[in-house]
């Protein structure tokens, strides 16, 4: 990717998020997290230089190599992907500003541990399924205000920041407003409990994503395309 379509790409995505933020609250600020998990460490070093400094992954070693590999620059790593049993050292090890895919109870309780081991603490949020979608990780919505608390009670070493999710992958543009209102509320009922993030939306879907209420937008081929 060269420099000049890196400055295009980022301008005009900020264009558009300013336009779906200021329709919705001037004090609404939208965090772009740059997912570079098809990108080389060339293209993002590129967005860099653009002006982007937040990038996500989706696999805890590609996560560790680009962070290693760039670490010259000061980037803010974000972990987006599943987070396998036998990896949570590596990731733990990698310490990324925030994990923001923590699906279940079960895997909360096996990361708290091995960040107690290591006296660390990590910042995450709760993945949500709010499009109620089998392929999709994440708690049930129903599930996902009492999973919150639990970790809160049981999971010291976790910092709870807030949730997750990934829009319905549907045509019906009102399916997937749906399932972002849904994340939405549930982020609200949660902000008594420390929760500030509410991280939703892609490249197809991050102007319906920032009306719905999102203050964190994941995009990843809208930014890196060529
Ligand atoms: C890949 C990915 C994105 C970005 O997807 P694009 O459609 O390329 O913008 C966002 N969130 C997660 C969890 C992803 O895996």
């Amino acid at each position: 990717m060269k420099k000049e379509q890196a400055v295009e790409n980022l301008d005009t995505l900020i264009t558009n998020v300013e336009a779906a933020r200021l329709s919705i609250s001037d004090h609404l600020i939208v965090k772009i997290v740059a997912i570079s998990k098809y990108n080389s460490q060339e293209d993002i070093q590129t967005l860099y230089e653009a002006g982007q400094r937040a990038y996500g992954e989706n696999k805890v070693q590609d996560l560790k190599e680009k962070a290693e590999n760039l670490d010259e620059f000061p980037l803010e790593w974000h972990f987006v992907g599943r987070l396998q049993k036998n990896k949570i050292n590596n990731l733990i090890d990698i310490a990324p500003s925030l994990f923001q895919s923590l699906d279940s109870l079960e895997l909360a309780l096996e990361l708290n541990k091995k960040l107690g081991v290591k006296n660390k603490k990590m910042n995450c949020l709760l993945q949500i399924n709010s499009a109620h979608e089998e392929s999709k990780a994440g708690v049930k919505p129903e599930d996902a205000i009492s999973i919150y608390n639990e970790i809160i009670e049981n999971c010291p070493n976790i910092v709870l920041k807030g949730v997750m999710s990934i829009g319905a992958h549907v045509e019906d543009e009102n399916e997937i407003k749906r399932s972002f209102g849904l994340t939405k509320n549930i982020f609200d009922s949660l902000i008594e409990k420390g929760a500030r993030y509410c991280s939703m939306g892609m490249s197809s879907d991050y102007e319906l994503a920032i009306k719905s209420g999102s203050n964190m937008i994941r995009v990843g081929s809208s930014l890196f395309k060529d």
